[in-house]
Protein backbone atom coordinates (compact mmCIF):
# COMPACT_ATOMS: atom_id res chain seq x y z
CA UNK A 1 0.00 0.00 0.00
CA UNK A 2 1.42 3.24 -0.80
CA UNK A 3 1.70 5.88 1.63
CA UNK A 4 -0.71 8.67 2.52
CA UNK A 5 0.24 12.40 1.20
CA UNK A 6 0.20 14.12 4.02
CA UNK A 7 -1.69 17.72 2.23
CA UNK A 8 -0.43 19.58 4.55
CA UNK A 9 3.43 19.30 3.13
CA UNK A 10 2.15 20.73 -0.29
CA UNK A 11 2.85 24.18 -1.24
CA UNK A 12 1.17 25.84 -4.23
CA UNK A 13 3.16 24.75 -7.15
CA UNK A 14 2.76 20.71 -5.79
CA UNK A 15 -0.47 21.11 -4.68
CA UNK A 16 -1.42 22.17 -8.39
CA UNK A 17 0.81 19.36 -9.53
CA UNK A 18 -0.64 16.16 -7.61
CA UNK A 19 -4.25 17.47 -9.28
CA UNK A 20 -2.54 17.42 -12.57
CA UNK A 21 -1.47 14.01 -11.92
CA UNK A 22 -4.97 13.05 -11.46
CA UNK A 23 -6.32 14.60 -14.91
CA UNK A 24 -8.19 17.82 -13.20
CA UNK A 25 -6.70 21.12 -13.81
CA UNK A 26 -4.68 22.62 -11.42
CA UNK A 27 -6.96 25.37 -10.19
CA UNK A 28 -8.36 22.66 -8.08
CA UNK A 29 -5.29 22.38 -5.63
CA UNK A 30 -6.36 26.06 -5.51
CA UNK A 31 -9.58 25.61 -4.42
CA UNK A 32 -8.67 22.99 -1.97
CA UNK A 33 -6.02 25.58 -0.03
CA UNK A 34 -8.85 27.86 0.13
CA UNK A 35 -10.96 24.96 1.62
CA UNK A 36 -7.82 24.53 4.18
CA UNK A 37 -6.11 27.55 5.04
CA UNK A 38 -8.88 29.60 4.74
CA UNK A 39 -12.25 28.05 5.88
CA UNK A 40 -10.52 26.02 7.98
CA UNK A 41 -11.71 22.55 6.85
CA UNK A 42 -9.90 19.61 6.51
CA UNK A 43 -13.27 17.54 5.99
CA UNK A 44 -13.10 16.32 2.28
CA UNK A 45 -17.12 15.72 2.07
CA UNK A 46 -17.51 19.93 2.79
CA UNK A 47 -15.62 20.91 -0.20
CA UNK A 48 -18.12 20.79 -2.58
CA UNK A 49 -16.92 22.47 -5.34
CA UNK A 50 -14.74 20.03 -5.87
CA UNK A 51 -15.85 16.95 -8.36
CA UNK A 52 -17.39 14.16 -6.28
CA UNK A 53 -14.58 11.66 -7.35
CA UNK A 54 -11.37 14.06 -6.73
CA UNK A 55 -12.87 13.65 -2.84
CA UNK A 56 -12.99 10.34 -2.96
CA UNK A 57 -9.37 10.28 -4.09
CA UNK A 58 -8.20 12.52 -2.09
CA UNK A 59 -10.25 10.58 1.17
CA UNK A 60 -8.75 7.55 0.36
CA UNK A 61 -4.52 8.69 -0.66
CA UNK A 62 -4.27 11.69 1.21
CA UNK A 63 -4.24 12.99 5.48
CA UNK A 64 -4.12 15.92 7.23
CA UNK A 65 -1.33 14.48 9.98
CA UNK A 66 0.10 16.72 12.68
CA UNK A 67 2.70 15.99 15.22
CA UNK A 68 1.37 14.60 18.26
CA UNK A 69 1.94 16.81 21.38
CA UNK A 70 3.79 15.43 24.47
CA UNK A 71 4.15 18.38 26.00
CA UNK A 72 3.02 22.14 26.26
CA UNK A 73 4.02 24.82 29.03
CA UNK A 74 2.67 28.24 28.96
CA UNK A 75 4.78 31.17 30.79
CA UNK A 76 3.69 33.77 32.96
CA UNK A 77 4.69 36.35 30.32
CA UNK A 78 2.64 34.07 27.49
CA UNK A 79 5.60 32.04 26.37
CA UNK A 80 4.51 28.78 24.76
CA UNK A 81 6.52 25.47 24.69
CA UNK A 82 5.85 22.47 22.79
CA UNK A 83 7.66 19.19 22.95
CA UNK A 84 6.03 17.19 19.64
CA UNK A 85 6.60 13.77 18.75
CA UNK A 86 7.84 13.42 15.66
CA UNK A 87 7.87 9.38 15.47
CA UNK A 88 10.32 6.49 16.27
CA UNK A 89 10.42 8.17 19.90
CA UNK A 90 11.48 11.39 18.66
CA UNK A 91 11.00 14.86 19.71
CA UNK A 92 11.32 18.88 18.52
CA UNK A 93 11.00 21.66 20.23
CA UNK A 94 8.64 24.88 19.04
CA UNK A 95 8.27 28.02 20.73
CA UNK A 96 6.04 31.29 20.60
CA UNK A 97 7.42 34.32 21.99
CA UNK A 98 4.50 36.76 22.96
CA UNK A 99 6.47 40.51 22.35
CA UNK A 100 4.56 43.88 21.46
CA UNK A 101 1.73 42.64 19.85
CA UNK A 102 3.73 40.33 17.61
CA UNK A 103 4.13 36.03 18.35
CA UNK A 104 7.32 35.00 16.44
CA UNK A 105 7.39 31.68 16.32
CA UNK A 106 10.75 29.53 16.68
CA UNK A 107 10.15 26.61 14.35
CA UNK A 108 12.90 23.09 14.46
CA UNK A 109 13.72 21.75 11.22
CA UNK A 110 15.17 19.00 12.05
CA UNK A 111 15.38 16.55 14.52
CA UNK A 112 18.81 17.35 16.63
CA UNK A 113 21.41 18.58 14.34
CA UNK A 114 25.20 17.39 12.31
CA UNK A 115 26.38 20.76 13.77
CA UNK A 116 27.41 20.95 16.85
CA UNK A 117 27.95 24.67 17.25
CA UNK A 118 29.88 24.63 20.93
CA UNK A 119 27.15 26.84 22.80
CA UNK A 120 24.04 25.29 21.62
CA UNK A 121 22.28 22.51 23.43
CA UNK A 122 20.31 20.99 19.73
CA UNK A 123 23.81 19.27 19.03
CA UNK A 124 24.72 17.54 22.03
CA UNK A 125 21.63 15.38 20.90
CA UNK A 126 22.92 14.38 17.81
CA UNK A 127 21.32 14.17 14.93
CA UNK A 128 18.33 11.50 13.98
CA UNK A 129 16.74 13.16 10.86
CA UNK A 130 14.98 15.38 8.87
CA UNK A 131 11.68 16.91 9.48
CA UNK A 132 9.19 17.01 6.62
CA UNK A 133 7.74 20.10 4.98
CA UNK A 134 4.25 18.65 6.56
CA UNK A 135 5.80 18.45 10.00
CA UNK A 136 7.61 21.95 10.05
CA UNK A 137 4.29 23.62 8.86
CA UNK A 138 2.39 21.44 11.46
CA UNK A 139 4.16 23.58 14.07
CA UNK A 140 2.60 26.40 12.61
CA UNK A 141 -0.60 24.90 12.74
CA UNK A 142 -0.92 23.81 16.57
CA UNK A 143 0.37 27.12 18.02
CA UNK A 144 -2.02 29.02 15.57
CA UNK A 145 -4.58 26.86 17.31
CA UNK A 146 -3.88 27.47 20.84
CA UNK A 147 -3.10 30.95 19.97
CA UNK A 148 -6.72 31.12 18.81
CA UNK A 149 -7.60 30.54 22.47
CA UNK A 150 -6.50 34.43 23.37
CA UNK A 151 -7.75 35.44 19.86
CA UNK A 152 -4.23 35.85 18.71
CA UNK A 153 -2.35 34.04 15.56
CA UNK A 154 1.62 33.86 14.56
CA UNK A 155 2.55 37.07 13.20
CA UNK A 156 6.49 36.13 12.45
CA UNK A 157 8.13 32.54 11.86
CA UNK A 158 12.28 32.13 12.47
CA UNK A 159 13.57 28.65 11.91
CA UNK A 160 15.73 29.20 15.20
CA UNK A 161 14.70 25.68 17.07
CA UNK A 162 16.57 22.98 16.22
CA UNK A 163 18.31 21.89 13.47
CA UNK A 164 20.02 23.34 10.20
CA UNK A 165 17.08 24.30 7.99
CA UNK A 166 19.80 24.50 4.79
CA UNK A 167 20.57 21.14 5.66
CA UNK A 168 17.25 20.30 4.60
CA UNK A 169 15.98 22.74 1.89
CA UNK A 170 13.76 21.14 0.23
CA UNK A 171 11.31 21.06 2.65
CA UNK A 172 12.25 23.81 4.71
CA UNK A 173 11.88 25.93 1.61
CA UNK A 174 8.18 24.12 0.89
CA UNK A 175 6.97 25.45 4.47
CA UNK A 176 8.56 28.74 4.12
CA UNK A 177 6.66 28.69 0.70
CA UNK A 178 3.63 27.51 2.39
CA UNK A 179 3.93 30.21 5.41
CA UNK A 180 4.06 33.12 2.75
CA UNK A 181 1.69 31.76 0.32
CA UNK A 182 -1.88 33.85 0.02
CA UNK A 183 -3.75 31.34 -0.28
CA UNK A 184 -2.32 29.11 2.65
CA UNK A 185 -1.14 32.02 5.93
CA UNK A 186 0.15 34.71 3.67
CA UNK A 187 2.59 36.01 6.00
CA UNK A 188 5.11 38.50 4.34
CA UNK A 189 7.98 37.67 3.24
CA UNK A 190 9.86 40.14 5.93
CA UNK A 191 8.18 38.00 8.58
CA UNK A 192 9.36 34.77 7.70
CA UNK A 193 13.35 33.99 8.56
CA UNK A 194 15.48 31.31 7.33
CA UNK A 195 18.19 31.23 9.86
CA UNK A 196 21.68 29.19 9.19
CA UNK A 197 24.89 28.51 10.72
CA UNK A 198 26.86 29.20 6.97
CA UNK A 199 25.96 26.50 4.64
CA UNK A 200 27.45 28.74 1.89
CA UNK A 201 26.45 26.45 -1.33
CA UNK A 202 22.87 26.54 -0.04
CA UNK A 203 22.47 30.00 0.14
CA UNK A 204 23.58 30.73 -3.63
CA UNK A 205 20.69 28.14 -4.08
CA UNK A 206 18.53 30.24 -2.20
CA UNK A 207 18.86 33.04 -3.57
CA UNK A 208 17.33 31.02 -6.82
CA UNK A 209 13.74 29.67 -5.24
CA UNK A 210 12.79 31.98 -2.78
CA UNK A 211 12.97 35.82 -1.39
CA UNK A 212 12.66 34.35 2.50
CA UNK A 213 14.55 36.34 4.92
CA UNK A 214 17.71 35.45 6.15
CA UNK A 215 19.55 34.93 9.10
CA UNK A 216 23.22 34.03 9.98
CA UNK A 217 24.37 32.39 13.08
CA UNK A 218 27.33 34.33 12.63
CA UNK A 219 28.61 34.65 16.72
CA UNK A 220 32.32 35.71 16.18
CA UNK A 221 34.56 38.16 14.36
CA UNK A 222 37.22 36.06 13.36
CA UNK A 223 37.40 32.51 11.61
CA UNK A 224 39.76 31.89 14.64
CA UNK A 225 37.18 32.67 17.13
CA UNK A 226 33.92 30.83 15.25
CA UNK A 227 36.39 28.24 14.01
CA UNK A 228 35.86 27.05 17.50
CA UNK A 229 32.36 27.92 18.34
CA UNK A 230 30.64 26.70 14.65
CA UNK A 231 32.59 23.86 13.50
CA UNK A 232 30.85 24.71 10.00
CA UNK A 233 33.24 27.60 9.72
CA UNK A 234 36.07 25.47 8.98
CA UNK A 235 34.48 24.37 5.98
CA UNK A 236 33.06 27.89 5.03
CA UNK A 237 34.96 30.76 6.03
CA UNK A 238 33.42 34.21 7.43
CA UNK A 239 34.82 36.14 4.07
CA UNK A 240 32.94 33.39 1.72
CA UNK A 241 29.97 33.34 3.84
CA UNK A 242 29.29 37.08 3.85
CA UNK A 243 30.01 37.11 0.12
CA UNK A 244 26.91 34.58 -0.06
CA UNK A 245 24.63 36.83 1.93
CA UNK A 246 26.07 40.55 0.18
CA UNK A 247 24.75 38.67 -2.82
CA UNK A 248 21.36 37.53 -1.14
CA UNK A 249 20.59 40.78 0.13
CA UNK A 250 21.40 42.33 -2.97
CA UNK A 251 18.68 40.32 -4.59
CA UNK A 252 16.53 40.63 -2.14
CA UNK A 253 16.41 44.36 -2.67
CA UNK A 254 17.42 47.98 -1.14
CA UNK A 255 14.50 47.66 1.65
CA UNK A 256 15.46 44.25 3.09
CA UNK A 257 18.32 43.30 5.71
CA UNK A 258 20.18 40.67 6.57
CA UNK A 259 19.80 39.26 10.30
CA UNK A 260 23.16 39.09 12.01
CA UNK A 261 22.72 36.90 15.32
CA UNK A 262 25.59 36.88 17.81
CA UNK A 263 25.22 34.86 21.12
CA UNK A 264 27.28 36.44 23.52
CA UNK A 265 29.34 34.12 25.62
CA UNK A 266 30.91 35.54 28.78
CA UNK A 267 34.70 36.36 28.16
CA UNK A 268 34.56 34.29 25.03
CA UNK A 269 32.78 36.65 21.99
CA UNK A 270 31.35 39.68 23.98
CA UNK A 271 34.28 41.97 24.65
CA UNK A 272 34.97 45.93 23.31
CA UNK A 273 37.48 44.13 21.17
CA UNK A 274 35.84 41.78 19.36
CA UNK A 275 32.73 44.84 19.10
CA UNK A 276 35.25 46.44 17.13
CA UNK A 277 35.84 43.85 14.96
CA UNK A 278 32.45 43.16 14.20
CA UNK A 279 31.74 46.89 13.35
CA UNK A 280 34.77 46.60 10.86
CA UNK A 281 33.77 43.22 9.53
CA UNK A 282 29.93 44.10 8.66
CA UNK A 283 30.96 47.84 7.17
CA UNK A 284 29.76 47.01 3.98
CA UNK A 285 26.54 44.71 4.61
CA UNK A 286 23.25 46.01 5.09
CA UNK A 287 22.36 44.18 8.19
CA UNK A 288 21.00 44.49 11.06
CA UNK A 289 22.33 42.74 14.65
CA UNK A 290 20.49 40.67 17.20
CA UNK A 291 22.42 40.02 20.21
CA UNK A 292 21.32 37.02 22.43
CA UNK A 293 22.70 36.32 25.64
CA UNK A 294 23.93 32.72 26.20
CA UNK A 295 21.06 30.76 27.20
CA UNK A 296 22.97 28.23 29.69
CA UNK A 297 22.54 24.67 29.72
CA UNK A 298 24.35 21.90 32.10
CA UNK A 299 27.90 21.20 31.61
CA UNK A 300 27.93 23.83 28.27
CA UNK A 301 31.03 24.91 29.84
CA UNK A 302 29.87 28.11 28.90
CA UNK A 303 28.53 31.78 30.93
CA UNK A 304 26.04 34.34 30.23
CA UNK A 305 27.69 37.57 29.46
CA UNK A 306 27.56 40.11 32.27
CA UNK A 307 24.46 42.34 31.57
CA UNK A 308 27.75 45.66 31.62
CA UNK A 309 29.25 43.66 29.14
CA UNK A 310 26.09 42.80 27.10
CA UNK A 311 25.39 46.65 27.50
CA UNK A 312 28.85 48.02 26.12
CA UNK A 313 28.63 45.92 23.37
CA UNK A 314 25.12 47.03 22.02
CA UNK A 315 25.99 50.64 22.75
CA UNK A 316 29.34 50.26 20.57
CA UNK A 317 27.44 48.75 17.84
CA UNK A 318 24.68 51.20 18.19
CA UNK A 319 26.96 54.30 18.14
CA UNK A 320 28.92 52.46 14.42
CA UNK A 321 25.52 53.15 13.48
CA UNK A 322 24.01 49.49 13.41
CA UNK A 323 20.87 48.89 14.07
CA UNK A 324 21.32 46.58 17.45
CA UNK A 325 18.32 44.17 19.01
CA UNK A 326 18.91 42.77 22.55
CA UNK A 327 16.97 39.53 22.41
CA UNK A 328 15.52 39.11 25.95
CA UNK A 329 14.92 35.77 28.12
CA UNK A 330 11.41 34.87 28.11
CA UNK A 331 9.54 32.15 29.52
CA UNK A 332 12.00 31.38 32.42
CA UNK A 333 9.80 29.68 34.42
CA UNK A 334 9.25 26.91 31.80
CA UNK A 335 13.10 25.91 30.81
CA UNK A 336 13.98 29.41 28.63
CA UNK A 337 17.02 27.60 26.87
CA UNK A 338 16.81 26.53 23.29
CA UNK A 339 16.69 22.49 23.51
CA UNK A 340 16.41 21.94 27.21
CA UNK A 341 12.40 21.07 26.74
CA UNK A 342 13.29 18.49 24.32
CA UNK A 343 16.32 17.31 26.43
CA UNK A 344 14.53 16.63 29.32
CA UNK A 345 11.44 14.42 27.24
CA UNK A 346 14.72 12.44 25.42
CA UNK A 347 16.26 11.59 28.77
CA UNK A 348 12.68 10.20 30.02
CA UNK A 349 12.35 8.51 26.64
CA UNK A 350 15.87 7.29 25.87
CA UNK A 351 16.02 5.62 29.10
CA UNK A 352 13.29 3.85 27.95
CA UNK A 353 14.38 2.96 24.62
CA UNK A 354 18.12 2.35 26.32
CA UNK A 355 16.47 0.04 29.01
CA UNK A 356 14.06 -2.28 26.02
CA UNK A 357 18.04 -1.96 23.83
CA UNK A 358 19.15 -3.78 26.79
CA UNK A 359 16.26 -6.02 27.67
CA UNK A 360 16.69 -7.09 23.29
CA UNK A 361 19.85 -8.02 23.58
CA UNK A 362 20.08 -9.86 26.75
CA UNK A 363 16.97 -11.61 25.24
CA UNK A 364 19.64 -12.21 21.78
CA UNK A 365 21.86 -13.65 24.20
CA UNK A 366 19.82 -15.77 26.30
CA UNK A 367 18.45 -17.41 22.61
CA UNK A 368 22.01 -18.08 21.84
CA UNK A 369 23.25 -19.72 25.44
CA UNK A 370 20.50 -21.92 25.35
CA UNK A 371 18.81 -20.17 28.77
CA UNK A 372 15.29 -19.05 29.40
CA UNK A 373 16.02 -15.60 29.84
CA UNK A 374 18.57 -12.70 30.99
CA UNK A 375 15.67 -10.39 31.49
CA UNK A 376 16.26 -10.52 35.29
CA UNK A 377 19.30 -9.52 34.77
CA UNK A 378 18.45 -6.21 32.60
CA UNK A 379 15.61 -5.12 35.04
CA UNK A 380 18.02 -5.02 38.32
CA UNK A 381 20.39 -2.41 36.20
N1 LIG B 1 21.09 26.08 12.60
C1 LIG B 1 20.48 27.37 12.49
C2 LIG B 1 19.20 27.51 13.28
C3 LIG B 1 19.17 26.96 14.70
S1 LIG B 1 20.03 27.85 15.96
C4 LIG B 1 21.46 28.44 12.88
O1 LIG B 1 22.55 28.12 13.30
O2 LIG B 1 21.14 29.60 12.68
C5 LIG B 1 19.21 29.36 16.06
C6 LIG B 1 19.92 30.35 16.96
O3 LIG B 1 19.87 29.89 18.31
C7 LIG B 1 21.39 30.53 16.64
O4 LIG B 1 21.64 31.80 16.13
C8 LIG B 1 22.07 30.41 17.97
O5 LIG B 1 22.77 31.57 18.24
C9 LIG B 1 21.00 30.37 18.97
N2 LIG B 1 21.40 29.54 20.10
C10 LIG B 1 21.65 28.22 20.12
N3 LIG B 1 22.01 27.84 21.36
C11 LIG B 1 21.97 28.93 22.12
C12 LIG B 1 22.22 29.17 23.50
N4 LIG B 1 22.56 28.18 24.33
N5 LIG B 1 22.07 30.43 23.94
C13 LIG B 1 21.71 31.42 23.12
N6 LIG B 1 21.46 31.26 21.81
C14 LIG B 1 21.59 30.01 21.32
Amino acid sequence: MSELVNLYGLDRPKMEALFEQQGLQKYRGRQLMKWVYHQGRTDFAAMTDLPKSMREWLQQNTCFDLPRVETFKESKDGTCKWALDVGDNNFVESVVIPDKGRNTLCISSQIGCILDCSFCSTGKQGFSGNLSAATIVGQLILANRKLADRGEKVTNIVFMGMGEPLLNFDAAITASNIMMEDLAFGLSKRRVTISTAGVVPAIYKLAEVTDVSLAISLHAPTDELRDQLVPLNRKYPINELLAACREYVDKLGKQRKLVIEYTLIAGINDQHEHAVALAKLLHDVRCKINLIPFNPFPASGYERSTKKDIWSFQTYLMKQGYATMLRTTRGADIDAACGQLVGQVQDRTKRKTRYLARVKSADEQSAKIGQDSLYEMVSNT
